[in-house]
Parts: C-alpha cells; structure tokens; sequence
C-alpha cells in the first residue's frame, strides 16, 4: 500500500490508479478541553473517522514497542513525543482506514509536529477548531475524571498546561493567521459546545 503523500501524488499526477485524497480536521485545545468528548459527537453525525493522538501513543506503550518506556516517561512528564513517533502512528492510523475523513485530536501540539506532519504527509488541514476553555474549569474536569491516567495528577497537570501555553497556542496562532481556525466556547455543558461545533460542520 502507498503512502497517504502517494495518494495525494497520484492524484495530482493522474498517471497512477488512484488511492484516496484525505481530508483533515486538527482538533486542537488545553488538556480538559473536551476535545474527545466532542469528537466522539462529531463522529456520529458527520462520518468522520476519529484519530487520538495520546490514545495511540497509550497504545503504543501497551502494544510493548521499544519506544513504550520513552513514550511513558514523556507522558508522565506532560512532555511533547518526538514528532517521528506521532506522525508514523497518525499516518498508519489513516492508511489503515477505510475512510478519507478524519479528526486529528491533540495532534499537533507544538510548531515542530506540524510541520513535520505536513512534510512527511503533505496533508494541510482543511479547517482547525480550537476548543477555548479556562484552566480552571479545565483543571476541574481532569481532577473530576477517573481514567486511571498517569497524567491526571495536579502535578502534571500543571506542566500540561505549561506546554500547551509555550508549545501548543504558536500551533494554533500559526492556523489563524491562515484564517483556518474556528474557536469555541469550551467552557460550556457538552451540549451546548457540540451546538457551535455542529454548525461548523454544517457550513464548512
Ligand atoms: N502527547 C504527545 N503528542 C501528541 C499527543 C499527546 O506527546 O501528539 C502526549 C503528551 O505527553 C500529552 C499526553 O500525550 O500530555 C496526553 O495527551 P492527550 O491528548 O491524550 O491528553 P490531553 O492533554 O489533550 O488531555
Ligand atoms: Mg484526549
């Protein structure tokens, strides 16, 4: 099977059978910012395939892969993976997909995974939603969630939302100055941010 840069190459060149042309929606916001939440809703009304980035690096870690130990110690940590390892699990996850449309949760989290995303992909996202959520609320939810997470704690919390202000709002900046970016209320009950969020989808 090519590459998804492949599928996007045949198609522009025509000369080769065509695989699939995707389509690409970052889903972007601080931790607690119920960007899962709302992509589990954004898959069962508009046929998106929906793609974590930390559930494929939890897996990763699970699956025993040598980069497992690394990947943990990131995680705990509240650091950013190298870009490698991300970018290789999203572009496996799409080629493995029946589907040409997908969400891209937490993914990319600093400027280095998005350009390293576009160069190893050629993918630009078609739009970007930023859920907008203050980090007190924020903070409250991740305390109020029992996933068993070992980045659940305050402490890594803390260094969650440090790394989302350094790394993760130049991403977002990035995106807006391309006018790509839709903002949302996030600090709202699910229903009422999954509103704004399907009246995205229904005019974009
Ligand atoms: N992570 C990462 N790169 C990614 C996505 C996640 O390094 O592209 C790591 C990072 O350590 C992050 C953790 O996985 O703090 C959990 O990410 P997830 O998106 O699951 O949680 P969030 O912080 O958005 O609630
Ligand atoms: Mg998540």
């Amino acid at each position: 099977m090519g590459t998804v840069v492949d599928a996007v190459n045949q198609e522009v060149n025509g000369s080769l059978p065509t695989e699939k042309k995707v389509k690409v929606v970052f889903v972007l916001g601080g931790p607690g910012s119920g960007k899962g939440t709302q992509c589990t809703n954004i898959v069962e009304h508009f046929g998106f395939t929906h793609l974590s980035a930390g559930d494929l690096l939890r897996e990763e870690i699970k699956s025993g892969s040598e980069n497992g130990t690394m990947i943990q110690n990131m995680i705990k940590e509240g650091k950013i993976v190298p870009s490698e390892v991300t970018v290789k699990l999203l572009q496996r996850a799409m080629q493995e997909s029946d589907n040409d449309k997908f969400l891209i949760d937490g993914f990319p989290r600093n400027e280095e995974n998005r350009a390293a995303f576009e160069n190893v992909t050629g993918i630009v996202p078609e739009f970007v939603l930023f859920f907008d959520c203050s980090e007190e609320e924020m903070e409250r939810r991740l305390l109020g969630r029992n996933q068993g997470r070992v980045d659940d704690n305050i402490e890594t919390i803390r260094k969650r939302f440090n790394v989302f202000v350094e790394s993760s709002l130049p991403v977002i900046e990035h995106y807006r100055s391309r006018e790509k970016v839709h903002v949302i209320d996030a600090g709202k009950p699910i229903e009422d941010v999954f509103k704004t969020v399907k009246n995205i989808f229904m005019t974009a």
